[in-house]
C-alpha cells in the first residue's frame, strides 16, 4: 500500500531528491567516489556549496550584503547563537510555541531577553498581534511558523529594530522579502534536506556590534570568513539540499509552490471545518499555518481518536498523531507533499466518518 508521509521532521522530501542522493551516493559528480566519503575541500564538492548557495540565493531573491551558512548543530543552536552575536543588553521574543520558547530561553542565560507577547495561556493557538516591541532591544525573534501547533505568520512584519527569524519549518514555502531580516536560520529537516544541515540568512552590518568574546565555532564571522569550511561541514545533507533546490527551480520557485501550498492547505481545513467528527485547534484562518495543519476530534466524539488514528495508519497515513505535548492530530504538509496525498488523507477522513 502507498505510504503518505505526514511526518512534522525530519519529513518528507521530493522524490527527485531521494533518488539523486542515492546516485550521489553510488558516484558523486564524476569522481568515481561517493558524496559520503569525498573530501569537502575536493573541486566537486566546493562546486556543490557554492551552487547550493547559489540556487539558495536565487531562489529566496536574497539580495546583496547577506551570507548564507550551512552550519552543524541545528535550530537549537541558533536559540543561542543569535544572542551570543546579536546581543549587547537587550532583546526581545515573541513566543508563539514550545520553539520559541526554547529561543527565549537560551538569549535568558545571556542577557535581557524580554517576551513582549504570548500565546502559552491558550495552548498557542494563535499569534499575538497587539504589542509593543522594545526600542531599545537589540533585535526582535519570532518563529515564523509553529510546527507543534500549527499557526504562522505569514507576512513579513515591518519592525523598527533588526528582525530575526526562526523559519525552520516554513523556508522556501513561500517568497519572503529577506529585506526585513537581519537574520533567518532554521533547521533543514523539515522542507530543505535530511537532518544535519542548520541554513543561516545572515545580513553582513548587523555582526560585530557585541563585546563578549565569541568562540570561534559560534561566531557567523568565522564561517563567513570560511565559507562554511571552518570546520567540516554535514556534507550529504547539503548535497541533498542542493537537490530539493534544483527541485524547486525546475518547478517554477517559491511563488509556484506557494500556490500549491495554499491549495493542499485549504483541501484539509476544509475538510476539518465540515466533517463532524472533528475541529481544528487554529480558528483564525489568518493564522492557520500552509505546513503544520492540527486537529482535534469534536467534543461529542472524543473516543474514536485511537480508532481512527488506528484507521488512518491502516490506510497508510503515516506521522498523524499530534505533538505529544497537544495530542490530537497534525498533519505535515511540506513542499514536497503532493496534492494527492492529502486528497488521499481527505477520503479516509470521510470513510470514518461514514462508518461512524
Ligand atoms: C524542528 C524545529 C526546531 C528544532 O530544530 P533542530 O534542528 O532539531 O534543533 C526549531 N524551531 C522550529 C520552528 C522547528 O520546527
Amino acid at each position: 500500500m502507498k505510504k503518505h508521509n505526514f511526518y512534522a521532521g525530519p519529513s518528507i522530501l521530493p522524490q527527485y531528491t531521494i533518488e539523486k542522493s542515492i546516485e550521489g551516493i553510488k558516484e558523486f559528480a564524476g569522481t568515481g567516489l561517493s558524496i559520503l566519503e569525498i573530501s569537502h575541500r575536493s573541486k566537486e564538492f566546493v562546486a556543490c556549496m557554492n551552487d547550493t548557495i547559489a540556487l539558495f540565493k536565487e531562489l529566496l531573491d536574497i539580495p546583496a550584503g547577506y551570507h548564507v551558512l550551512f552550519l552543524g548543530g541545528g535550530a537549537s543552536m541558533q536559540f543561542c547563537m543569535v544572542p551570543m552575536n546579536l546581543m549587547e543588553k537587550k532583546s526581545a521574543y515573541l513566543n508563539t510555541g514550545e520553539w520559541a520558547g526554547k529561543a527565549l530561553k537560551e538569549a535568558k542565560l545571556l542577557g535581557n531577553a524580554v517576551e513582549v507577547a504570548s500565546s502559552k495561556e491558550q495552548l498557542f493557538n494563535y499569534i499575538p498581534k497587539n504589542y509593543t516591541i522594545p526600542d531599545d532591544a537589540d533585535y526582535f525573534h519570532i518563529t515564523t511558523n509553529n510546527t507543534i501547533y500549527g499557526t504562522e505568520i505569514k507576512k513579513d512584519m515591518d519592525v523598527k529594530i533588526p528582525l530575526v527569524a526562526d523559519m525552520s519549518s516554513d523556508i522556501f514555502s513561500r517568497p519572503v522579502d529577506i529585506s526585513k531580516y537581519a537574520l533567518i536560520y532554521g533547521g533543514a529537516q523539515k522542507n530543505l534536506a535530511p537532518a544535519g544541515v542548520t541554513f543561516v540568512i545572515v545580513k553582513e552590518d548587523v555582526l560585530g556590534k557585541v563585546s563578549r568574546p565569541l568562540p570561534s565555532m559560534l561566531d557567523y564571522r568565522v564561517h563567513i570568513k570560511g565559507e562554511s569550511m571552518f570546520n567540516t561541514p554535514p556534507v550529504f545533507a547539503i548535497f541533498a539540499a542542493q537537490q530539493t533546490l534544483k527541485w524547486l527551480k525546475e518547478l517554477g520557485g517559491v511563488g509556484a509552490i506557494q500556490k500549491k501550498n495554499i491549495e493542499k492547505a485549504a483541501i484539509l481545513y476544509n475538510e476539518i471545518d465540515r466533517n463532524k467528527l472533528f475541529k481544528p485547534t487554529i480558528s483564525d484562518p489568518e493564522d492557520r499555518s500552509l505546513m503544520n495543519i492540527c486537529w482535534v476530534m469534536s467534543d461529542n466524539y472524543k473516543e474514536l481518536e485511537k480508532p481512527f488514528s488506528d484507521f488512518a495508519k491502516s490506510n497508510g497515513m503515516l506521522g498523524i498523531e499530534g505533538h505529544r505535548s497537544v495530542g490530537g492530530f497534525r498533519a505535515s504538509t511540506y513542499n514536497a507533499m503532493p496534492r494527492e496525498s492529502v486528497e488521499a488523507l481527505v477520503g479516509v477522513m470521510k470513510e470514518f466518518e461514514s462508518k461512524n
